[in-house]
């Protein structure tokens, strides 16, 4: 069975043709915004997706989007730099130009699926995934299946509070877990605690691979700030835990790489605040697919799953 999986980025849309048994056949990617307009963006993008079909049998079309509505079938890419941006259908769009079953989803989500068929999922089979990269996204496994809610919005775990926290959140509320753990929180903490300590001489905020590195070599203003964010998201995730009572928590997205020493933080707040019933069960880890182009294997995944589906 072949897909095409695509990943519509901020930066660059990413596109391949999977096998099922294979992987990737053959990848391609363009600038987003190298698209004048959203219309053209959408031109462009059917234009790639029909090239890239024309040598296989494509049994499926996957795509991850981001703010993507399930009930409606549209998205709209609010951050993007289009004037003419509304909510589009894309699926009904592709499905009459090319007659191949297309399926939407949100790109948060489209991590969980991936990580589903070709990672964590081979061990667990109820377990959340944390992206930990610009922002701070979330995906819910249940039983093997990934719980999109009613919209298909459900994992935005970023956006769940942290008690006392004045910091104001992109998405227009206060003290969001996004607001600290995330590569934009780590930066953020940096520069409150520069301002902390007076008798600072460093003006500039290091990027986040930068004090990542400097609190690896025991740069005591970088342990702090990381200690800060990690001890927020253990004592966060006891939270999601008792709601979910998943077997594990994995973590992907650009940062995860460098959290893996800092898993017994998180796991130790976590487990500080968890029920006895819950506590000693939950593996933490990191996501081994983070190499392997998750972006466009997520979307592949639900193409597969929607295709097994179809035909079974
Ligand atoms: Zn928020």
């Amino acid at each position: 069975m072949k897909v095409v999986g695509v990943d519509i980025g901020g930066t660059n849309t990413e596109l391949a043709v999977v096998d099922s048994n294979d992987g990737i056949l053959k990848i391609r990617a363009f600038k987003t915004k190298s698209s004048n307009s959203f219309l053209q963006y959408i031109d462009d993008l059917s234009c790639q997706i029909k090239e890239l079909t024309l040598d296989y049998s494509i049994d499926s079309i996957g795509i991850g989007a981001p703010n993507f509505d399930s009930k409606a079938q549209t998205f709209c890419p609010v951050n993007f730099p289009w004037d003419d941006l509304k909510p589009f259908n894309l699926k009904a769009h592709l499905q009459r130009l090319l007659n191949i079953p297309t399926f939407l989803i949100n790109d948060a989500n489209a991590s969980a699926m991936a990580e589903n068929r070709y990672g964590a999922g081979k061990k667990f089979k109820d377990f959340l995934i944390i992206t930990v990269g610009t922002g701070l996204g979330g995906g819910i496994i249940i039983n093997n299946q990934l719980f999109e809610g009613a919209f298909g919005y459900a994992g935005e775990l970023g956006h769940t509070k942290i008690e006392g926290l004045d910091r104001q959140c992109n998405c227009g509320g206060m003290g969001c877990l996004e607001t600290v753990v995330s590569a934009n929180g780590i930066k953020k903490s940096y520069a409150i605690n520069m301002k902390e300590i007076k008798s600072s001489v460093q003006t500039q905020i290091p990027s986040v691979k930068t004090i990542f590195d400097m609190a690896k070599n025991g740069d005591k203003r970088c342990k702090t700030v990381l200690n800060f964010t990690f001890e927020k998201l253990g004592q966060k995730m006891a939270d999601f835990i008792h709601i979910v009572n998943p077997e594990a928590i994995i973590f992907c997205g650009n940062i995860a790489k460098s959290m893996e020493c800092y898993l017994p933080i998180i796991s130790g707040f976590c487990e500080e605040q968890l029920l006895d019933d819950f506590k000693g069960k939950i593996h933490f880890g990191i996501s081994e697919l983070l190499d392997d182009k998750m972006n466009v294997l997520g979307p592949a995944s639900l193409a597969f799953s929607k295709a097994e589906e179809l035909v079974s």
